[in-house]
């Protein structure tokens, strides 16, 4: 039995499997709302982040795939959010470690 979540944007309740990660970063919320977000039947102006001055510390990534969806993403190292796909929403993510997997593994380490 799927655990069940309050969608962030309707408020249904809905089955922890369906649900997904909001593109507007508002958090999880249920595959009609994400559906809706993906076929842009609301269109809203784009957020700001792409008018921001370019941080000139570029921040470590990390990248993961996902085991369940296969889906891969990167964040930062710093990323303090679920760790959970973004895709499907399930917590079987794994890092998938570059060729300094050593000194990544030491860092993920000190960070948790
Ligand atoms: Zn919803
Ligand atoms: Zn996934």
């Amino acid at each position: 039995m799927a655990a069940q979540l309050t969608c962030n944007s309707c408020k249904n309740r809905v089955s922890l499997d369906t649900m997904r990660y909001s593109k507007d970063g508002s958090g999880l919320i249920c595959e009609n709302c994400w559906n809706k977000q993906h076929h842009g039947v609301n269109l809203k102006i784009k957020p700001q982040t792409f008018t921001k001055p370019v941080d000139t510390t570029p921040k470590k990534k990390v990248q993961y795939t996902c085991r369940s969806c296969s889906f891969r993403f990167s964040r930062s190292l710093d990323f303090r959010g679920p760790k959970l796909c973004p895709n499907c929403g399930k917590d079987t993510i794994m890092y998938n470690l570059p060729n300094d997997a050593d000194e990544l593994l030491r860092e993920l380490d000190r960070l948790d």
